[in-house]
């Protein structure tokens, strides 16, 4: 149990603020974009400074207490329950090198700010569907980018970090200085330290197509088999994903929109108008839209191509690599969530992969594969409902039957950011490959043998503390 003399010792140690769950500020310190999930640590740092990460892990670590770090709570898919919380969400630094094409960021710069820095020098960091994520806690669960096909995941474009430990020591590192806590940090989540700096490539960007296309719900059977016979003719410079959405009367949602059954498609193209018109031909004749938003897009508004909220809401989620999108993985689908069916979920959505996030990124990690699993996965399945009453249970009741009922169709493993809420430990080894989970069971055993980082999507076979 801590004491006053505990506290005291880490406000002299660091610059930001120490917060204790009876303070004013400490909801606040400890607010996560996911308002489903209150997470109650028995103190909370909000860092200024590597440094105070750094001090903050080897206090937590001197008194064998558990460490978890937040930056915007976009990924709070579990509780934090005791120990200390460290919040990143003050280190915002940001440096843009147009011509090595790097982005350099603290840990709690959101992809929003990079996007705005890079693109006046016709350069894109590869964040998913959401700008107002943030970069690390994104890239080192392996970032699934909206531009995938093309590029691959985010986890692949890291030239280096600075990582601290759970000995509290502050290292810097890339394919040639500890390459194997490097290779494995992209993509392995937080189990094996927490990130202050990370630098990433960045893309040239030409022209851009994009939006979305949103047909009426009963359609969903003609819609996701024309998908589905659509896809072979894309190239990868165009990623689309495909969803059912049940829309909340909510403002986030367009007004016409409120309250219905939809399909909503969403497509990204590197490439012209004529291109992408051409492309997208075989999609808009399928069916009458309600909405057809797709079309050059200036990159500043990429986030309308998703539309996900941007305000704070509770959530729960969870996803599934899927091995094809034949006749039957449709069909269960829509007996699942289609018109007529039960389904509470905000959310069903398909996103293929292939492409670049298919072939294994050893260029940036020297010899040595990153920890990004998954890659011979054809298609991701994520869903996600709104976790409040009166619907709150049978969210997450349906959240797990509906990926329970899609098994037969699923590789058996999914992607640490779509995992969801982490259950044992043999659902939170399926967000990686069997010979990933088990280099970073021997890395955790060296860089963490006290199992200081064990909260969320934590990895175990290493002695607990007690
Ligand atoms: C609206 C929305 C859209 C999304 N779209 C995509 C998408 O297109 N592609 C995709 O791949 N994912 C997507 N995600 C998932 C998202 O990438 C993860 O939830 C990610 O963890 C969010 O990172 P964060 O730092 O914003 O969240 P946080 O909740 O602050 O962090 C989540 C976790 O990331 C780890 N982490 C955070 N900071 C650090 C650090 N400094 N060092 C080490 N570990 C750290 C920790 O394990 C932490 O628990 C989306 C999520 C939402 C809510």
């Amino acid at each position: 149990m801590l004491v006053s003399d505990d506290i005291q010792a880490l406000s002299r140690a660091v610059s930001g603020p120490v917060a204790l769950p009876d303070s004013p500020e400490f909801a606040a310190e400890t607010f996560a974009f996911n308002a489903a999930t209150v997470h109650r640590p028995d103190v909370v740092l909000g860092a200024e400074t590597a440094q105070d990460v750094a001090a903050g892990v080897k206090w937590a670590a001197e008194r064998r207490l558990p460490v978890a770090v937040q930056s915007t709570g976009h990924g709070a898919d579990s509780a934090v329950d005791g120990g200390l919380l460290i919040s990143t969400r003050r280190l915002q630094e940001l440096q843009i090198d147009p011509v090595e094409r790097t982005a350099r960021v603290g840990a709690g710069v959101k992809w929003r700010t990079v996007l705005e820095a890079s693109l006046p020098f016709g350069l894109v960091g590869l964040h998913g569907s959401s700008t107002d994520v943030g970069v690390v806690g994104y890239t080192v669960g392996g970032g699934l980018p909206i531009l995938g096909r093309a590029h691959g995941f985010a986890a692949d474009h890291v030239r280096s970090m600075e990582v601290v430990t759970a000995d509290g020591a502050l290292r810097r590192i890339d394919a040639g200085a500890e390459a194997e806590l490097f290779a494995l940090m992209c993509g392995s989540k937080g189990n094996l330290g927490i990130v202050t700096e990370l630098e990433f490539s960045l893309f040239p960007l030409g022209e851009f197509y994009g939006g979305g296309i949103i047909y009426p719900g009963a359609d969903a059977a003609l819609i996701l088999a024309a998908f589905r016979d659509w896809l072979p003719s894309l190239p990868d410079d165009a990623s689309p994903s495909i969803s059912l959405l049940r829309l909340p009367e909510m403002d986030f949602v367009p007004e016409p929109l409120r309250g219905q059954f939809v399909v909503h498609l969403r497509f990204a193209f590197l490439g012209s108008s004529e291109e992408g018109d051409s492309l997208l031909a075989p999609m808009r004749a399928v069916s009458r839209p309600l909405m057809d938003t797709a079309g050059p897009m200036s990159y500043l508004d990429v986030d309308q191509i998703h539309m996900d909220p941007s305000d704070p809401l509770p959530f729960m989620d969870g996803g599934a690599l899927l091995k094809d999108l034949g006749e039957e993985t449709v069909a269960d689908l829509l007996e699942l969530a289609g018109e007529g069916s039960d389904c509470p979920l905000l959310l069903v959505e398909i996103r293929p992969l292939g492409g670049a996030l298919a072939r294994a990124a050893l260029s940036r990690a020297g010899e040595l594969p990153n920890a990004v699993s998954g890659r011979d996965a054809a298609f991701l399945l994520f869903v996600l409902g709104f976790n409040m009453p009166p619907v709150a249970e049978a969210v997450a009741a349906f959240v797990r039957g509906i990926l329970a009922a899609m098994a037969p169709h699923s590789t058996g493993f999914t992607l640490v950011n779509f995992h969801g809420v982490p259950g044992d430990e043999a659902d939170r080894a399926r967000a990686w490959s069997p010979a990933v989970y088990e280099r970073m069971r021997a890395a955790k055993s060296s860089y963490d043998p006290g199992n200081l980082l064990r909260f969320g999507h934590t990895i175990t076979g290493v002695p607990s503390v007690t």
